[in-house]
């Protein structure tokens, strides 16, 4: 079971992929790396789902990453007396604290800090996006609105308040329950929902402590005015295109999206785009033209990863889904301009001895047409390194841990594989060969490049770099 592509598949599992059937269907198509939404479903649902993730990872050996995304301070209006009312364009609406059920007039938005940050002129955004109000008074405790857009509003419908960083606390208590949880189940990855500053992370950087990586979603407008600090304190970002494209206007999401791919590659942080990637698909065999341009756009971005979520998590053709998605990427990756495209974008290496011996592997891989480039790595930081050269070759991930060869399930071009360090020069190069053949990159004889550290078994010592042929099995 060995992933031809360099650019990553994650897939959401919900109702629609908690077989094991599904899940093994899933991960023959080509996903890398499973998303638990813990939006939606039971602990116990996400149990179970994770369970089958480790019972196919070992049986097809291939480390997998497993992603536990918080659902985070989602901000929600009550709920109806009639479960659904009817708004018209500019009938008056208000908002208020009051927890009694609502009605044509009024609804309950159980957030203080909303009513907080509120002024007249302020535009409420209701079910992603669909309802749209605007502010003609407010107090600490309520909001009378204008209808501008109208439609139905139902029971606990989102809302988004566009522009304005709202004083929330980026860990709701339910998240700290569902983090507490994901943690002890073993996840590779968290995900934080709305993160808005830098500083929203720390608290998740200290209940985590090292446990698993941390993704920052970027889907506030808010986020975008510290970037690069956020992408400096995270472990990954994913560009969470659902609630940014109701936070923002649709024009801008393609451009921002550009804009947090190219601060990822810049310093080498993981990046997954996300969102309605192939959304027809969750009610037909096929995606549009324009979804597979979605996707192809993503991948030459340079993506480290694309993400389907409805499509797989609740949709009719999940594996089809994912099936696409592999046969896109596939394609783009066969693309000379695809590879020129990543040789322009390539940025320097930083003054460190891992980067400049990253940066000679993809010269030299390249050079000598070498078949791949194997990487030794403890916490998986050289291979990071590598795989932001973005080199034409495989990039093997070799690691004595297997949290790292799951946390590199995410990142491009990697293939990880879970061994013991090398003992000495030797060892090295047939652990080397042993992992090309087994990828089939490579066949005895032919070159393959090696990174390491010396002396061998000690972490963050990557210094030297070795040509090599592989040997016979
Ligand atoms: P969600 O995040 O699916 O948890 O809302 C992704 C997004 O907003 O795009
Ligand atoms: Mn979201």
């Amino acid at each position: 079971m060995v992933r031809q592509h360099h650019t990553k598949i994650v897939a959401t599992l919900g109702p629609s992929s908690s077989s094991r059937k599904t899940i093994e269907g899933l991960f023959r198509a080509g996903v890398d790396v499973f998303r638990l939404n813990f939006s939606h479903g039971s602990q116990d649902d996400h149990r179970e789902r994770y369970e089958i993730i480790r019972e196919l990872e070992k049986s097809l050996d291939r480390p997998t990453g497993v992603l536990a995304d918080l659902q985070g301070p989602k901000l929600r209006v009550g709920t109806f007396r009639e479960q659904m009312v009817e708004l018209e364009p500019g009938q008056a609406f208000r908002l208020d604290l009051e927890d009694s059920p609502g009605d044509e007039s009024r609804v309950s938005l159980p957030h203080k800090e909303i009513f907080d940050a509120l002024h007249k002129g302020s535009q409420l955004l209701l079910d992603d996006g669909r309802i749209r109000l605007k502010v003609s008074k407010c107090g600490p405790d309520f909001a009378e609105t204008q209808v501008v857009t109208g439609g139905s509003l139902s029971d606990r419908k989102g809302v988004n308040v566009p522009g304005v960083v709202l004083p929330v606390t980026p860990i709701t208590p339910k998240d700290r329950a569902d983090l507490r949880f994901a943690i002890a189940l073993g996840v590779d990855w968290v995900a934080l929902s709305f993160v808005q500053r830098p500083d929203d992370l720390a608290e998740a950087q200290r209940l985590v402590a090292g446990r698993a990586a941390i993704m920052a979603k970027l889907e506030k407008p808010a986020a975008l005015e510290r970037l690069d600090e956020i992408v400096e304190r995270c472990d990954g970002i994913m560009v969470a295109r659902g609630d940014l494209g109701v936070e923002m206007p649709p024009e801008d999401v393609p451009v921002v999206q550009k804009r947090i791919l190219r601060a990822c590659r810049k310093i080498g942080r993981p990046v997954i785009v996300a969102t309605q990637m192939l959304e027809s698909m969750v009610h037909a065999p096929t995606p549009t033209r324009a979804e597979a341009s979605d996707v192809a756009t993503a991948v030459y971005d340079g993506a480290d990863a694309v993400m389907l979520s409805a499509e797989t998590a609740s949709g009719d053709y999940p594996v089809e889904a994912a099936a696409i998605m592999d046969r896109i990427i596939g394609r783009v990756e066969q693309d000379p301009l695809y590879w020129k495209i990543m040789d322009a974008e390539r940025v320097e290496p930083e003054a460190t001895a891992a980067d400049a011996i990253s940066a000679a592997a993809r010269q030299v891989a390249h050079t000598l047409s070498a078949r791949g480039i194997v990487t030794y790595t403890t916490s998986g930081s050289t291979t990071m390194r590598i795989a932001r050269e973005r080199p034409d070759v495989p990039v093997m991930g070799l690691t004595p841990k297997l949290a790292t060869a799951r946390r590199l399930a995410v990142v491009w071009g990697v293939r990880s594989i879970h061994t013991a360090d090398a003992r000495n020069f030797p060892d090295m190069e047939r652990k080397a060969s042993a992992a090309a053949l087994a990828h089939g990159f490579a066949d005895a004889g032919e070159r393959i490049v090696i990174t390491a550290g010396v002396p061998f078994g000690t972490p963050g010592t990557t210094n030297i770099l070795r040509i090599a042929r592989v040997q016979k099995a």
